[in-house]
């Protein structure tokens, strides 16, 4: 299971799949990407190996600039199409790996305000609980940040948003997530082999670091949302 992203100057998809095919180790059932295709969130998405991906992207390609990507190794939900990530509403799509361990909670608290959860996995309450902030005119980092705060359990979180081309925003609780530094580019990945091919300057995020990235760079706060610095390493290049 892997996750990656990216704030690129030309078309993502194929590169994201790239990079998710260099996390094939790791091992997945499925596997889905989503990019801003003018300022709307679009998806492919499909069960089985990348190859099963690419067919799908194949017959209807996504342009954007600003993606993310990954492959699922089911806890929650049968690894079907529609449980693939990236899950995403109009606003925000969002990519996971772990476990959320209070979903069900949370859910049912969403459930009754009227939220319609769509999918069986835990990763979709992340989805509405950022969504949920936003429908209120909440920002997106806000929004981010508070959701954030009511989650329990390992996670390692990408998400883009309808409408803002230069965001895209990270967080880890237990599984790895790397920031990778590029020239007016920035990336999301599980480590440094998924962003292999776009940059050897890569910042490690720690158990309760989020960013923001936009092209310009990234912008890291810890667990008690005070800002702090996380060294970029020269990360030798593993082809
Ligand atoms: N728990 C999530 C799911 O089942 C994420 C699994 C993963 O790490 O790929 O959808």
């Amino acid at each position: 299971c892997g996750i990656v992203g990216i704030l690129g100057k030309a078309p993502v998809a194929e590169q994201l799949v790239d990079s998710l095919k260099r996390l094939e180790y790791r091992g997945y059932d499925s596997a889905g990407v989503a990019t801003l295709e003018g300022d709307h969130l679009e998806r492919r998405r499909a069960e089985g190996k990348l190859k099963n991906l690419e067919k799908r992207l194949d017959a209807e390609p996504l342009k954007g600039h600003t993606g993310i990507g990954h492959t699922r190794w089911a806890t929650h939900g049968k690894p079907t199409e529609n449980n693939a990530h990236p899950h995403a509403t109009d606003r925000v799509a969002v990519v996971h790996n772990g476990i959320i361990e209070n979903f069900r909670e949370l859910r049912e608290a969403l459930e009754k305000k009227g939220t319609v959860f769509k999918t069986e996995t835990d990763t979709e309450i992340v989805l509405h609980l950022v969504d949920s902030f936003l429908q209120k005119g909440i920002k997106p980092v806000e929004a981010v940040r508070a959701a954030l705060s009511e989650l329990r359990g390992a996670f390692a979180l990408g998400f883009i948003f309808a409408g803002d081309d230069d965001l895209m925003i990270g967080a880890r609780n237990g599984p790895p997530l790397a920031i990778g530094h590029g020239d007016g580019e920035m990336y999301l990945g599980s480590d440094a082999i998924a962003l292999g091919p776009f940059t050897d300057t890569i910042s490690y995020l720690e158990d309760g670091d989020w960013a923001v990235l936009t092209r310009k760079g990234a912008t890291i706060y810890d667990k008690t949302n005070a800002i702090v610095h996380r060294d970029a390493v020269k990360h030798s290049a593993s082809t």
